[in-house]
Parts: structure tokens; sequence; C-alpha cells
């Protein structure tokens, strides 16, 4: 029996949000959400559907028919890219170079495949080689990899090699873009990509809930063509693909996430995939200048940095948990510790979506420098902005901010 219900209207903190996800959302985004529902096959709901799937394709650069979003985080994106693929028994290869990696490996297990793991360094991308060999040595059936490791801000970026050693073999490649989709470089058809998700709260710039998913024409029929049923009744594509494209019931899709999703890839089409890339690519790199003109490095090189997200290495003695917790409290900056082994001395930065603008960046290295100076890690006062400015004024033209 509940007693001290607090009944005044709920007034959540304001925060900025720069931690690997939620992101900031664009106010068009946030209008969206205050939007009456529909029910789920509503005709005007089924339309909205087949706009989504046009704006998805863009946003994945495929021309792949099945593009939908599940109702679900990232997670549920990944769960339905390896319960329609994997069936109890399968091999099943997973490169992991971080603890995203890690999860997918862990959940193939829990789908009864036999998983092969190919493990990089955190901080580095797979070695397409090694893949290449374990994939040849192995024949599996599914191989999956990450595109954007969260943990270590690594991007995945020769995929192409990986997909090739997949097909040859006539496995499905399963691509993890939660955090990486609309804000760092990927075109999946050209890379060779059969089933691809992606998250709506990362460089999407929508609340979380929604997980976008592809699946191209290959792996289409080997799900079709399933020994045993999906595991899952709830992420079953087939069952989706009659509710996404033929109206049938299966589940009562939110509404708002819906609208608020479609106001995001809105965004995104009017920015286009190359300007958005482009201006992520060079709000990291002011970001990166600042922090490292505050004797900060980041962990992933920069041919290997991912643009959506960053693991800066604080200075010994200065403890992640403590920095995270001033830029919360003092700040209204949301940012995250590391993740493993770089928990207590790694913070990580999702400059992403509507967050990947000069005025977050700015006000992120303006609360570190106060932070670092008051923990005795010294610089000269404003060298992180000014690093971050001239990086900005470098460019010829203004693709920094989200919108004109
Ligand atoms: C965040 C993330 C996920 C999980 O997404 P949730 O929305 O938290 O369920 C999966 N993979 C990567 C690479 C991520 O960054």
């Amino acid at each position: 029996m509940a007693t001290d219900v607090n009944e005044a209207p709920l007034h959540p903190p304001t925060r900025v949000l720069l931690g690997p996800g939620p992101s900031e959302l664009d106010p068009e985004v946030l209008r969206a959400l205050t939007l009456p529902p529909l029910g789920y096959v509503d005709p005007a709901m089924l339309r909205i559907f087949d706009e989504l799937k046009i704006l998805l394709r863009e946003a994945f650069q495929t021309t792949n028919d099945f593009a939908i979003a599940l109702s679900g985080t990232g997670t549920a994106g990944m769960q339905a890219a390896l319960c329609n693929t994997i069936e109890s028994g399968d091999v099943v290869v997973i490169g992991t170079m971080g603890y995203f990696g890690e999860r997918l490996a862990a959940m193939a297990e829990r789908l009864g495949a036999q998983v092969t793991r190919v493990d990089a360094q955190w901080g580095m991308p797979l070695d397409a080689d090694r893949m290449r060999d374990t994939i040849r040595k192995l024949h599996p059936r599914v191989v999956g990899i990450v595109h954007g490791e969260t943990s270590t801000g690594v991007a995945q970026n020769d995929i192409a090699d990986i997909a090739a050693a997949t097909h040859e073999v006539d496995a499905l490649l399963i691509v993890d873009t939660v955090a990486s989709l609309g804000g760092h470089p990927i075109d999946i058809d050209a890379a060779g990509i059969d089933v691809c998700y992606s998250g709506s709260q990362k460089a999407l710039g929508a609340p979380s809930g929604m997980a976008p998913l592809t699946l191209n024409e290959h792996a289409m029929e080997r799900v079709r063509n399933r020994k045993s049923p999906v595991s899952s009744f709830y992420l079953d594509v087939p069952a989706l693909e009659k509710y996404w494209y033929q109206g049938q019931y299966h589940h009562t899709i939110s509404a708002p996430l819906i609208y608020a999703l479609r106001a995001a890839l809105l965004g995104l089409h009017r920015e286009g995939c190359e300007r958005r890339w482009e201006r992520h690519r060079r709000n990291f790199t002011a970001f990166r200048a600042g922090v490292e003109a505050m004797g900060l490095k980041i962990l992933a090189a920069p041919e290997h940095s991912l643009h959506t997200v960053a693991g800066v290495l604080l200075p010994d003695g200065v403890d992640a948990g403590d920095v995270r917790k001033t830029l919360l409290d003092d700040f209204g900056i949301e940012v995250a510790t590391g993740l493993g082994a770089f928990r207590p001395r790694m913070l990580r930065v999702g400059l992403m979506g509507y967050g990947s603008q000069p005025q977050f960046v700015l006000r992120l290295l303006a609360a570190l420098e106060g932070v670092l100076h008051a923990r005795g890690h010294a610089f000269e006062a404003g060298a992180g902005l000014a690093a971050a400015q001239r990086r900005w004024q470098s460019h010829e033209n203004h693709l920094c901010a989200g919108r004109e």
C-alpha cells in the first residue's frame, strides 16, 4: 500500500546529455512526442510506416525493401538480428572490440549457438585478416560485429573485407550501428551488410524506445526458410513484416515514439547523410583538439575514432566517477564513465545527433577545465576552448551547427 505519494507535477532536472546515449533532442522531436496517439493499424499510422521505411533506408544507405523500427531499445535490435538468423547449434563468429561485441557473443550463446569470438584489444578495431581466417576455418552461419563500439570510441571502418569472407562461406553478416547510424559514415549496401540494426536515442536523435532494423533479401530468405520458428514472438521478423507491410496486428506500437523517430529522421533527411557525417566529424575533431590541449588523450587513434562517442582518458589520480558526478551536479552535464577495466579512468562523451554542435562541445570543455583544475591537473586556462575554436575556424564553411 502506497503511503507517501508525491502528487506534484514532475520536473526532471535540466540536463545536457553528452554521454553515450540518450542524446540531446531537437525541439522538433520533442514536439512530436506530444501529438495525439493513433491506433496501431489506423490507415494514417500505416502511411507513416511507409514514410518511415523510406527515411530508414536513407539512414541505412540501403535499397533493402525490409526496413522497419522495432518497439524496443538498441538491445532489442541486437536480439532481433540474432534470434531471427540463428538456430540452436549454429556456428557463429563474433568480432569483439569492447563491451557491446561481448554482449553480442553472450546473446548468441543464449540462443544456443556455438560461438567463437575474435577479440581485438580495447581501443583497436578488429583485424579483418584474423576475422577472415576464422570465418574460412569455421564456416559459420552468422558473423556479427559492431560498427561503432561505444565502450571504447572505436569505429570498425573496414567492414567490406569481413563481409566478403562472410559471403564466401554463405554466412550472414550482422552489424550493430546503434551508436553510429546517422553520425559516422556507413553505407550498408556498399559494405555488404546483410542485417543491420540501430537504436533511436543515439546519433539518430530521438528518444530511446525504437530500434531500426533492416535485412536484405538474402537474409529475409534465410529467415523465411528456418527449420525452427523464431524463439521470440515479439521480435519475429516475418510477423513484423506482416504488420509493417500488410497492416496485420502484431503489437501496439507507440505512436508518440513513431512520431518522434519520424521527426528525427526527417532532420537527417533535410541535412543529408554526407553533411551530417561531416558535422559529426568536425565537432568530434574540435572536441579532440580541446581535450588534447588540456593534456588528456582519447583512447582511439584518429584513424580508428568513432565520430559520435569519444573515450577520454583522465590523468593519473583523477577518478572518472568523481568527474562524472561533479559535471552532473555542478554543471548539469551528463557524461559516462568507462566500462570494464577503463571504468575509473575514462570518460565516455557522446556528441551525437542534435548534441553534435559547437555550443555543447564548448560547454563541456569549459566545465571539464574547471573540474580538472580543481583536482590539481594544471594547464593553461582556456587552452581547450581555444584549440577547439581554432579547429572550427580552419574549415572554410560552417557545417558544425545542426541547422542553418
Ligand atoms: C547503446 C548500445 C547498444 C544497446 O542499446 P540500448 O538502447 O541501450 O538497448 C548496443 N550496441 C551499441 C554499440 C550501443 O552503443
